[in-house]
């Protein structure tokens, strides 16, 4: 060992595997933590940071900014396909362009979370933004955290480390009423969480994890327990290999 390796400290998360692919998959229901905990997983791990789950509100934000009618399949398929889209990808700074418009708070709101299913279910705009979202993976050299619902079986079913991130109904109502600082009714809360996630479901299956996929529990963790717990998954996930 160089005298520089010796003195040098690298904490163990800087040492998984530096300088190689690290692809990180994670998938989960709403309210799950995913978001804020695979950004916190990015920081720790020195990785970029993909949100996808932006890419289909920016998508229905600019349908119902345009009054494109979300029913209209093609319509929303051909929005997908031209618009531009920009986000930092990095955990540290969250900011969301659509044709150069700053939609990051705008894509947040209630009436958005209310439309998107409308662009999850709809195919065509769905392998549009798969394309993109491991275009992306590509020009950030397979060094990410990447997060939604169909990242472990079709975005990036060759991920180094596949996960499901997943909470009771209960802590994942609270949760999504706390993120939004307790502005809506129990109902409202019942129609943004439960009822899109079954909807979602009618296209992808992000609660059951597939073989290879590993599922971390975060009902009775709190935040930092949780990203502990998924660091611990990334790195049995790579100490494992790939799956034969
Ligand atoms: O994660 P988030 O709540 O921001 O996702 C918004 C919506 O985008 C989900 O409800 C789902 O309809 C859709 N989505 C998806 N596939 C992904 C990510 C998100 O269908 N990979």
């Amino acid at each position: 060992m160089s005298n520089t390796e010796a003195t040098q400290e690298h904490s163990p998360e800087q040492t998984l595997r530096q300088g190689k692919p690290l692809v990180v998959a994670v998938d989960g229901p709403s309210g799950s933590g995913k978001s804020s905990v695979s950004k916190a997983v990015a920081k720790r791990l020195g990785l970029a940071f993909l949100d996808t789950g932006a890419m289909y509100r920016s998508v229905a934000w600019h349908c119902l900014n345009g009054r494109i009618n979300l029913e209209n399949a093609a319509a929303v398929e051909a929005a997908a396909r031209t618009i531009t889209m920009e986000q930092t990808m990095s955990p540290d700074v969250e900011l969301f362009r659509v044709n150069g418009i700053n939609v990051t708070d705008a894509i947040r709101e209630p009436k958005i979370s209310a439309a998107v299913s409308a662009v999850a279910t709809n195919l065509g705009a769905r392998a549009e933004l798969v394309r993109r979202q491991r275009a992306l993976i590509a020009e950030h050299h397979r060094r990410i955290v990447v997060e939604g619902r169909d990242i472990t079986t079709v975005v990036a079913p060759d991920a180094e480390a596949r996960l499901i991130l997943t909470a009771s109904e209960e802590a994942r109502l609270r949760r999504r009423g706390l993120q939004l600082g307790g502005t809506q009714s129990a109902e409202q809360l019942v129609e943004q969480v439960l009822a899109r996630d079954a909807k979602d479901s009618t296209v992808v299956d992000f609660h059951r994890a597939a073989d290879g996929v590993y599922t971390v529990d975060s009902s009775d963790l709190d935040f930092e327990q949780t990203v502990d717990a998924v660091i611990a998954v990334v790195r049995q996930a790579v100490n494992a290999g790939p799956a034969a």
